[in-house]
C-alpha cells in the first residue's frame, strides 16, 4: 500500500493536470461556416477543379471530417433551408418552410446565437445571399413561414447582434413597399448602416452594432455571381474579414457565414457557378482558418452545409465517352445562367428575329463550345436539341432573367446549353431542389473532440453549448 500511495498520487496529480488543461482550453470564439446547398460532391468537385486550374487545394479540405450529419426535416426526409436552420441554431426538428418555432407554430425557440448573445458574446452574421434568407435569419428570427421576409427583417434590428454583413434586406418597407423601413428602424436602434465602398472602408473598431452591406448586389440584396467576375465587388471573404475584426474582444464571439449562392446554382444544376460560388466560400473558410492561427487556443472553426442541393454527381455516361472526367472544360463557361439569359434578351431585342447561329455566336464566345477544341464540338443531336429551345422559346422572347432561385425551365436554351457543358465534364444532376444525402462537417480548433462520427443536425447547437461554457 505504501508503495501504491506514490503512484496514487502521481496519477492524481495528471488527472489533476488533464482537468486544468481542458479549462485553460475552452473555446471563446466560434466561426460556424454554412455552404447552403453543400455536401461531398460538391466540395469534391470543387476540389478536383481548383487543383487542374488553380494547382492549389481548398482551405477546407485542411480541415478533419470529424461527423456527418443527417440533414431531415419534421415532415420530410428531404429539408429546406429553414428547417434545417432551426434544428442546427435551435436543436430541434420542425416542419419545412418553417423558421425557429414548432411544427404546431406555437412555441419559439431560442437560437444558439441569441443564447450566445444573453451570455455576454458578441454576434455576427454574414450571408451572401440576402439577410432576411432563411439560413442568416435563422440565427435571430421566429416566423410561421421563412416567405414572410417583412416580418423576419423586423426581427434584425430587433435581435441587437453586433454585426450584420454581406447581402441587402429583402423587402426593407414590406412586399408593397408601403410599411415602415426596416433601416430606420435599424437606425433608431443604435445601428450605423454601410452601403458603399467609402462607408466600407470607414468602418472602425467602435462600430459595435453595423449592418455592413455589399454594393455590389441583386434587386433583393443578393451577391452578384462569382462566376461573372463584377470589377469592384466585395466577397465574403472581405467581409468575413471585417466581421472577425469588429468582433474580438474579451468576452468572445459567434460569427456565422453562410455561402448561399452555392445552393441557388445547383437548384440550376449550374456546374461551373457552383464551383465559383463555392471557391467564393472557401476563401472565406481562408479568413476563419487565419484567425484560428492568431488564436488557436481560444478558437473553434466548423464547416459544413444544410443540405444538398441538386443530387450532383460526378461521372456521366457523356464523359465515359470522352475517356475521363473532364472538369476543365468548365473554364470554358464565363457567365453565370442568369446573366447569359439577360445577354439572350438583348440579342433578341438587337436583333428582334436573331439566327440561330447568331445566337450561337453567344454560346461559342461564353461556353466555348465550336471554338476548334474538338471536345468542345457539338454533334448533330445537340445541336438540333439546341436549335429547338431556339425555336420555341429564344425566338418568342420567353427569357426569364431576374426571376426567383427556385423558378426552373429544364427545357429552356440556357439549361441545355449549361446540361450538354455538365455532362461533358462529368458532372450528372438528379433534381432542381434538395436531397436527402447527409453533410460531411468539418472542425479545426479546441473541442473538436465533441464532434462524434455520425450526428443529426440537432445535435450542432448542443455541441456548441458544450464546447462554450
Ligand atoms: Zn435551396
Amino acid at each position: 500500500m505504501k508503495k501504491l500511495t506514490p503512484i496514487l498520487l502521481f496519477l492524481f496529480t495528471i488527472l489533476f493536470a488533464c482537468n486544468n488543461t481542458t479549462e485553460a482550453k475552452k473555446v471563446k470564439n466560434i466561426i460556424l461556416l454554412i455552404g447552403d446547398g453543400m455536401s461531398v460532391n460538391q466540395i469534391y468537385a470543387t476540389e478536383l477543379y481548383s487543383n487542374i486550374i488553380h494547382n492549389k487545394g481548398l482551405a477546407m479540405n485542411n480541415m478533419a471530417v470529424k461527423s456527418f450529419m443527417t440533414t431531415h426535416s419534421a415532415n420530410n426526409y428531404t429539408t429546406c433551408s429553414s428547417a434545417a436552420i432551426t434544428a442546427m441554431a435551435c436543436g430541434y426538428k420542425t416542419n419545412n418552410g418553417v423558421l425557429c418555432k414548432d411544427t404546431s407554430l406555437t412555441i419559439q425557440y431560442e437560437t444558439i446565437a441569441e443564447k450566445l448573445k444573453r451570455k455576454g458574446y458578441r454576434i455576427g452574421i454574414i450571408s451572401s445571399v440576402y439577410l432576411n434568407h432563411a439560413t442568416p435569419a435563422g440565427f435571430y428570427a421566429h416566423q410561421n413561414s421563412r416567405k414572410y421576409y417583412y416580418e423576419i427583417g423586423k426581427e434584425l434590428p430587433a435581435s441587437k447582434f453586433n454585426y450584420f454583413g454581406g447581402g441587402g434586406i429583402r423587402y426593407p418597407r414590406g412586399n408593397t413597399g408601403d410599411s415602415a423601413n426596416i433601416f430606420d428602424q435599424a437606425k433608431a436602434t443604435g445601428y450605423k448602416i454601410s452601403k458603399t465602398h467609402s462607408e466600407f472602408n470607414s468602418i472602425t473598431k467602435a462600430d459595435t452594432m453595423l449592418i455592413s452591406i455589399n454594393p455590389e448586389v441583386y434587386r433583393y440584396g443578393d451577391f452578384y455571381w462569382s462566376i461573372d467576375k463584377r470589377k469592384g465587388a466585395l466577397s465574403l471573404a472581405d467581409f468575413t474579414k471585417q466581421a472577425l475584426n469588429q468582433l474580438n474582444n474579451e468576452n468572445g464571439f459567434f460569427l456565422m457565414v453562410e455561402g448561399g449562392k452555392i445552393d441557388w446554382a445547383c437548384h440550376k444544376n449550374d456546374a461551373a457557378s457552383c464551383i465559383h460560388e463555392m471557391l467564393d466560400f472557401d476563401k472565406a473558410v481562408g479568413e476563419a482558418i487565419t484567425f484560428y492561427n492568431q488564436y488557436p487556443d481560444e478558437t473553434i472553426v466548423i464547416v459544413l452545409g444544410d443540405h444538398e442541393t441538386g443530387g450532383m454527381s460526378l461521372g456521366t455516361n457523356e464523359n465515359v465517352l470522352l475517356g475521363n472526367i473532364q472538369l476543365q472544360l468548365l473554364e470554358n463557361q464565363k457567365i453565370s445562367t442568369q446573366e447569359f439569359d439577360r445577354l439572350l434578351q438583348n440579342v433578341v431585342s438587337e436583333y428582334k428575329q436573331p439566327t440561330f447561329n447568331q445566337v450561337m455566336d453567344s454560346v461559342s464566345k461564353y461556353f466555348g463550345f465550336n471554338n476548334g477544341n474538338n471536345t468542345l464540338t457539338l454533334n448533330t443531336d445537340e445541336t438540333e436539341w439546341l436549335n429547338e429551345a431556339f425555336q420555341t422559346q429564344v425566338l418568342k422572347g420567353l427569357i426569364a432573367t431576374d426571376y426567383d432561385y427556385l423558378f426552373t425551365n429544364n427545357k429552356s436554351f440556357t439549361a441545355r446549353v449549361i446540361h450538354i457543358l455538365n455532362q461533358k465534364a462529368g458532372i450528372g444532376w438528379t433534381t432542381n431542389d434538395h436531397t436527402p444525402m447527409p453533410i460531411p462537417v468539418r472542425v479545426t480548433g479546441i473541442g473538436h473532440e465533441y464532434f462524434k462520427p455520425y450526428i443529426d443536425n440537432t445535435e450542432l447547437a448542443g455541441i456548441i453549448e458544450q464546447i462554450l461554457y
